[in-house]
């Protein structure tokens, strides 16, 4: 680390669970983030901040003024502009020491692996079920861990997968977790869906729930508590419900059913 880096990154430095061995850690991972709206945008600020050595945003949208009440990654100035791309200077212009990459595509189940292999991390920030499934899918064919963050309305919840890498525990998968998707919310195609358009979200929400996912994302990059049942959100669901200012954490059971993990040949 240059004089530089050990003076940005001087406050994680000092805490016992990174120090320099896991700051050189994050400054070697790659992480790719799914979704540059909402969760998106918190959980890449922080990891850039963090930095995170190498960070791949993937999005094909564009600004419109309704995201400004809750995506404060973009400005008034940014509307039109693709969210990959602003995000991605955004992230640049807070750490110079990283890299970050633009890929202003949607991810189907056609090009997942292709856009998510070499990751050490996903993180899921979209919104509609069957982009989920297949990140789900890409995760556990790349054995690459994945983040899943959800909001609607005042609540949010966050959990992690193993993706079945073979340096964690074994655990559920997201589709364990959501077996298939209420048929009201089933999308008719990956952009039609039951989303923050339809239910509403109050802006303040994503900002805790991408924090939280940002947080899981550094102790899975560091290693902190992996090993350790109850430490991280690795097969466990952590909801929040913003109006009554409560929280909980649920253990998530491995689905012996699961359509998405049950039938990988990695699977145990
Ligand atoms: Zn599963």
């Amino acid at each position: 680390m240059t004089p530089k880096s050990i003076e940005r990154y001087a406050r994680h430095l000092v805490l016992k669970e990174i120090g320099g061995a896991g700051q050189n850690k994050l400054l070697r991972a790659k992480v790719a983030i799914v979704g540059a709206g909402g969760l998106g945008g918190p959980v890449a600020l922080y990891l850039a901040a963090a930095g995170v050595g190498h960070i791949t945003v993937i999005d094909d949208d564009h600004i419109e003024r309704s995201n400004l009440q809750r995506q404060i990654q973009f400005k008034e100035s940014d509307l039109g502009a693709s969210k990959a791309e602003v995000v991605t200077q955004y992230l640049l212009d807070q750490n110079p020491e990283i890299t970050v990459r633009a890929m202003k595509q949607r991810l189907t189940q056609e090009n997942a692996n292709t856009l998510l292999a070499g990751q050490n991390l996903i993180i899921d920030g979209v919104d509609n079920f069957q982009t989920r499934f297949d990140i789900n899918n890409a995760s556990l064919s790349l054995n690459t861990p994945l983040i899943s963050g959800a909001v609607g309305r005042w609540d949010g919840q966050v959990s992690a997968f193993s993706g079945q890498n073979p340096n964690l525990p074994d655990g559920p998968c997201y589709q364990c977790l959501v077996p298939r998707p209420a048929s009201h919310l089933v999308p008719q195609s990956p952009q039609a869906t039951d989303n923050c358009n339809t239910l509403g979200i109050v802006g303040a929400l994503v900002g805790i729930v991408g924090t939280v996912m940002a947080l899981e994302a550094i102790k899975i990059l560091v290693g902190i508590g992996l090993q350790t049942s109850g430490q991280t959100l690795m097969g466990r669901l952590w909801i929040y419900q913003g109006l009554e200012a409560k929280s909980r954490t649920l253990t998530l059971p491995k689905d012996p059913n699961c359509p998405a993990c049950s039938k990988n040949p990695n699977s145990a």
